[in-house]
């Protein structure tokens, strides 16, 4: 069974909805998003809110350095350049379309301060849902337009290619079963990878498929090694992992361990509000030191009543497992939260398979380097997923209506099926990533990660699954396996990758490792 569209779209976030609102209305878009509610991702959870150079104070300049320190000199300089000059139009753009930021009694917007930020920068939503006003506001905006059609529970298997490039994908939808969806383009937004970890505060759709389908299909991977741990995620037993936004911190909340130290100061001038990589590795220290599972956030010194107002979700969120952040210490210890790796695309959003466009967090624009700035991502899934939005749409006006036939070549090899515990699998995975391949590494845990999952190739990569648990089961360790053997090469800590038997870093690792598959594999 196969479907035609002019262009196809996969992944319903930020990038995915941005990118399809770019595309001419004359020409027919459809977007595949595999779980049931099409608002299940990274984006709709997005709490502290997008950085943009909007205060008169402020300037690109500072924005761009800050970015560019962060990243650990391997940001390219010309896009964080265009991303950020790019910033105050976008935001403008979400206004006119109808999102609500918090706004001062002056009617200012109210910008919030976040770790590496030297400005206050960081405009934001009802609180601490920003992501959530944000694709609520473009999904509306995308139900009015006639020519784009969703399909939800549409798990994308695999993208298709013939000489000619990417022709479409292969997609196991609810309606539809098995299906060959044909596109004159295709668009990948699939996000992050944050699913390979045990402890996360990703969505569970976060698996890192659009990865190991651009990878299976021929496309260049890079920079997999750098996986950004959020520093303060809630770490109560039974709970879900939540985040407590950067924000709190940057309202004046602290760091304390349990016998009530502030141990931040001790470790960077910028104290709770150094760059994430920095503050997570100080946490991960303070509890090896003080015999930890976690560390804690205090607000008590804050305004209660701010804080409530300032933090609504954070609040409700805590209160569900008997935290009352304006009273209580909070638990947290640092999880696995943003993947600067991915898909390398240029200007356009462009990848290197013809006709195939990657946007969002499953790509690597050159923005983040080797350590995302705070906020900066949401800016990057809007400008990113415009510009490929409209290139592709520029570009597939002009080609013909017929399109060419589908070769099946890269889809899944399959063998068999075996009889796998799936869950215990996914779970295994997790474990080992988050004990071998964290956020301290060293050759030795890295070494024997990757021998476990080279061992685990041999027979899942070739099983033949027939759920989408199977398929993230393999898809999960195709990306662990690139993480973990850039880390493994990677001799030096530089941004998030912090090699405890390489703490400095080292010039000669100023380049980025790339991944693509051999012709023959
Ligand atoms: C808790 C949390 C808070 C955050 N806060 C901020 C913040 O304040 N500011 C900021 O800038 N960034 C923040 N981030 C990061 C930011 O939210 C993400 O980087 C960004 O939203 C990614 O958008 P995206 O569109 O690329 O991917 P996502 O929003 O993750 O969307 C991916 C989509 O792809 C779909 N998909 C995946 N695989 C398949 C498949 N095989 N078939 C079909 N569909 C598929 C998913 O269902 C989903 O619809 C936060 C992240 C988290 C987890």
């Amino acid at each position: 069974m196969h479907t035609e569209y002019d262009i196809l779209i996969i992944g319903s976030g930020l990038a995915g909805l941005r990118a399809a609102l770019a595309v001419d209305p004359k020409l027919r878009v459809l977007i595949v998003t595999k779980a049931s509610d099409m608002n299940l991702s990274n984006s709709d959870r997005a709490q502290g809110g997008i950085a943009s150079v909007l205060a008169p104070e402020d300037r690109f300049e500072g924005h761009i350095q800050d970015t560019l320190t962060a990243g650990g000199d391997l940001c390219d300089k010309a896009v964080v350049k265009r991303v950020i000059s790019e910033g105050p139009a976008r935001i403008k753009e979400l206004i006119r379309w109808g999102v609500h930021f918090d706004l001062q009694n002056d009617g200012t917007l109210d910008l919030g301060r976040e770790g590496g930020h030297r400005m206050n920068r960081v405009a934001h939503a009802h609180g601490d849902a920003t992501g959530h006003e944000f694709v609520k506001t473009l999904e509306k905006r995308l139900r009015k337009a006639e020519n784009i059609k969703v399909w939800t529970e549409g798990y994308t298997l695999d993208l298709l290619t013939t000489d000619a490039g990417c022709v479409g994908a292969l997609i196991q939808s609810a309606n539809h079963g098995k299906i060959v969806v044909r596109a004159k383009k295709t668009i990948l937004a699939t996000g992050g990878a944050g699913q390979i970890y045990r402890e996360t505060t990703n969505t569970s759709v976060t698996t890192g498929d659009g990865m190991a389908m651009a990878f299976r299909a021929g496309a260049v991977l890079r920079d997999m090694e750098f996986m950004q741990f959020h520093p303060t995620v809630l770490y109560v037993a039974g709970s879900a992992r939540h985040l407590i936004s950067e924000a709190v911190r940057g309202e004046g909340a602290y760091l304390i361990d349990k016998n009530g130290y502030r141990f931040m100061p001790d470790y960077d001038p910028r104290a709770e509000l150094a760059p994430r990589d920095v503050v997570s590795r100080a946490i991960s220290d303070r509890m090896v030191k003080t015999d930890s599972a976690n560390v804690f956030l205090t607000l008590r010194h804050l305004d209660a009543e701010m804080m409530k107002a300032r933090f609504p979700g954070i609040y409700a969120a805590c209160k569900t497992v008997g935290i009352d952040i304006t009273r209580d210490r909070v638990p947290v210890r640092p999880g696995a939260h943003y993947m600067m790796g991915g898909v390398v695309v240029d200007e356009h959003g462009r990848t290197n398979i013809p006709h195939l466009y990657a946007a969002g967090e499953v790509s690597s624009t050159g923005l983040h380097g080797a350590n995302r700035l705070a906020s900066n991502s949401l800016l990057e899934a809007l400008v990113y997923g415009a510009a490929a939005g409209e290139d592709a749409s520029r570009c597939a006006s002009k080609m013909p209506d017929e399109m060419s036939a589908v070769l099946l070549e890269n889809a899944t090899q399959t063998s068999p099926e075996v009889a796998l515990r799936l869950d215990d699998m996914q779970n295994t995975l997790k474990s080992l990533m988050w004990r071998y391949a964290a956020v301290n590494r060293d050759h030795e845990h890295l070494g024997e990660a990757l021998e476990t999952l080279a061992q685990w190739h041999t027979y899942i990569l070739s099983a033949d699954f027939e759920s989408p648990e199977g398929w993230e089961l393999q898809n999960m360790l195709i990306v662990a396996t690139m993480l973990v053997e850039a880390a493994l090469q990677r001799k030096e800590t530089r941004g998030c990758h912090n090699r405890s038997d390489f703490p400095e870093m080292d010039p000669a690792w100023c380049r980025h490792i790339t991944f693509v598959r051999e012709a023959s594999s």
